[in-house]
Parts: C-alpha cells; sequence; structure tokens
C-alpha cells in the first residue's frame, strides 16, 4: 500500500528503519529501497528483496558529510571540493573506511559508496530514523528503476515494510558514482552529474571506467540492468535515416508480439504522420496504433536538445512497453555529450548492448 507523506507516515517510516525494516522512499534520482545500513540482517533483507547478487554493494545514504567522517579514512582535498560543490544531490561518492567501519555492515569491501539525497522527503527520513540508510534503488535486479511509488510498488509489494509515495521522481536517473580512492577521481557509472561538472570543479580531466580487464572497479556495472521484457535495439543516425529505418519496420509490419518505439520529439512527430495513431489513455507522449494485423507503440522522449527530459522518462515508458507485451523496441540514439551520455548509458545497457549505427557505410 502506497502512502501519503505526512509527519506521522514519515514518523512511522523511521521508526520502521530503526527496528530493522525495509521503507521504499523517494529520491532526487529514482524510488530506494532503504534499511538501517549498519544492521546486518535488515541489509540482508534488502539483498533478498531485490534479488540482487551479494557482491554488488549498496549506497549509503547520509544528509551530512559529518555523518560518515568517523567511518572513512580522512577526506582528501578532492573529496572536500565534490562534497562542497554537489551534496546534497546526485553524485555518489566511492570512499575508503575506515578502522571504525562496521565489520560485518557493508561486505567485506575496503570501500563505502555514499551520497546526500536533497529530495526532502528522503532527508527527513535520515533524519528522524538517526541512520545512516542503504538504499539500492527500489527495484528488482535487473528490472528498470522505479521513478514512481507504483513501481516500486509493483516489484516489491510485500516485501517492503511501507512505501512512501512521493510522486515522480525529479531527475529519474540513479546517481552519478565517483571513485575518489585512487590518484585520479574515476566515474564508475554515469548520471545527472556530467563529467564536465565534475572536471570544472576538479580542474583535472575526470576519465569514466570502460572497465576490459574483467574486474570492473564497480561491482554493479557487471550485472544486466534495467531491461525491459522486450529485444531492444538503440538506432543511431541522422534524423531522416533513423525515421527511414523506423518507417521500414512500420511498414513491412508482420503480426506477432507488439512493437514499441522510442524516440525524440522530430522523429516522433514524423512518424506520427505516417499513420492514424491513438493516443494511449493515461500517459503523455504516447501512442498506438494497429497496421495489417500488427501492433505498434510510439513513446515521445522529448525534445532532442533535452536529454534530461528523456533521462525522466525512460524508465517508466520501458515499463509501460513491458505492459504493452512489446516484442521488440526500436530507440533512437542521443547525442552523447553532457547529460546524453547518462541517457546513452542507460538505453545502451536496457539494449544489452544492441546498437544499429547507420552513421556508417
Ligand atoms: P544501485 O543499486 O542502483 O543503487 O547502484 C549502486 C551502484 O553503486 C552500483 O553500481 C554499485 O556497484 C556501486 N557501488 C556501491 N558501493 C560501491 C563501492 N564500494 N565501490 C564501487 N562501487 C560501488
Ligand atoms: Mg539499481
Amino acid at each position: 500500500m502506497l502512502r501519503e507523506i505526512t509527519a506521522s507516515s514519515l514518523a512511522e517510516a523511521a521508526g520502521i528503519i530503526k527496528n530493522g525494516g525495509l521503507v521504499v522512499f523517494p529520491t532526487e534520482t529514482v524510488y530506494g529501497l532503504g534499511a538501517d545500513a549498519f544492521n546486518a540482517e535488515a541489509v540482508k533483507r534488502v539483498y533478498a528483496a531485490k534479488g540482487r547478487p551479494p557482491d554488488n554493494p549498496l549506497i549509503l545514504h547520509v544528509n551530512f558529510f559529518c555523518e560518515i567522517e568517523p567511518y572513512v579514512t580522512a577526506a582528501s582535498e578532492t573529496t572536500k571540493k565534490l562534497v562542497g560543490s554537489f551534496w546534497p544531490g546526485p553524485l555518489t561518492l566511492v570512499l575508503n573506511k575506515s578502522e571504525a567501519f562496521p565489520k560485518d555492515a557493508c561486505m567485506g569491501i575496503d570501500t563505502v559508496a555514499v551520497r546526500s539525497p536533497s529530495n526532502e522527503t528522503a532527508r527527513k527520513l535520515i533524519e528522524l530514523s538517526g541512520r545512516i540508510i542503504a538504499a539500492p534503488s527500489a527495484n528488482k535486479s535487473g528490472k528498470p528503476s522505479p521513478t514512481c511509488a507504483a513501481h516500486a510498488e509493483a516489484d516489491l509489494a510485500g516485501e517492503a515494510d511501507m512505501i512512501l509515495d512521493g510522486g515522480e521522481t525529479a531527475i529519474g536517473l540513479e546517481s552519478t558514482v565517483l571513485d575518489c580512492t585512487g590518484a585520479k577521481p574515476l566515474i564508475l557509472r554515469l548520471g545527472a552529474v556530467t563529467a564536465e561538472q565534475i572536471e570544472s570543479v576538479l580542474g583535472v580531466p575526470v576519465s569514466a571506467s570502460g572497465g576490459g580487464n574483467g574486474t570492473p572497479k564497480s561491482p554493479g556495472v557487471k550485472y544486466k540492468h534495467y531491461s525491459p521484457e522486450a529485444e531492444m535495439t538503440v538506432v543511431k543516425g541522422a534524423k531522416t535515416d533513423v525515421l527511414k529505418y523506423f518507417t521500414g519496420i512500420l511498414n513491412g509490419a508482420v503480426s506477432g508480439r507488439p512493437v514499441g518505439f522510442m524516440a525524440a520529439s522530430t522523429v516522433s512527430r514524423r512518424l506520427l504522420a505516417e499513420k492514424k495513431w491513438e493516443c494511449l489513455p493515461g500517459i503523455a507522449s504516447a501512442w498506438k496504433t494497429v497496421y495489417s494485423d500488427a501492433e505498434f507503440f510510439l513513446f515521445d522522449m522529448g525534445p532532442e536538445k533535452s536529454p534530461e527530459t528523456a533521462a525522466k522518462k525512460i524508465f517508466s515508458i520501458l515499463r509501460h512497453m513491458d505492459c504493452c507485451g512489446a516484442g521488440k523496441i526500436f530507440c533512437e540514439a542521443f547525442d552523447e555529450s553532457g547529460a546524453g551520455a547518462a541517457v546513452m548509458d542507460r538505453l545502451l545497457k536496457a539494449a544489452g548492448g544492441n546498437l544499429t549505427d547507420l552513421t556508417r557505410p
């Protein structure tokens, strides 16, 4: 059951965390499944509820850096600058644990990932519980992250002790994860805070871990992620070429499972002009058409110049595709500059790396 956010539901939620229970709560990125980070039993329940691989560590949530300070080694200048510039907000820092870090908490590894959410409900929950809250995204492992309470309920009803409904999340993509334990900071996961923003604060180039040696620095990156049920393809190319490709699929209709299209506004509008589509009830900028016995869905991801809009929509579109029973999804690629990098990262992960590049001869 979803709970409205009131003083009393927040107090109840804080009590649940203190007593070792699990609470789904909104953050500005996506919904989290929270538990007392230093209660090993509660953290075990988080892994079980999500079906999360045991070697994929959790992000800890605090309101202020001083709350994690005793449990990590002395903060470097880099860490201080980043905390000063980006907290509270969607930047997770990987730091070295200090001796004081409870041995049985948060796996056996030497590092810990921590961030300070800006969402008011998340902050209130941390404050009222008086705990550091470990919270992965509130979805079943491998499913798209939840950007509204109903998504979390669909995955975790019965497993969470309470679900706080804070409406749609402001950002819609998970935090940027930055490893600060090496000589140079390294982006382990792209997110709302861009490499360019981090570089401008630190004054040095920041690279993203591309993996390659088989032992990813961020354990989470090796797992299949954000996957819809459908087989998904990201299609990269000039607008006219992407449109031609999508129109070819539309006109070559064969009956079977529905086909879903995801595109930025220009391609969406032109695709809409190709057939007679009807609006999907209750969903903004989504349409359906039936053509020669085949069913097609179209979801507009917003203006191409606004990857932030796409970021907000991606996970809920992927969940809608599942509800529509889509067997195949074709998604227009986004430009990878700025916030577009994180959008493309999620799209390609959802597609299992399946990219059709029309710019190549
Ligand atoms: P989520 O489950 O969506 O909250 O994602 C958490 C991300 O943070 C995953 O990619 C984890 O692998 C990463 N993470 C958490 N703790 C650490 C850590 N100590 N070192 C590196 N990455 C971490
Ligand atoms: Mg997750």
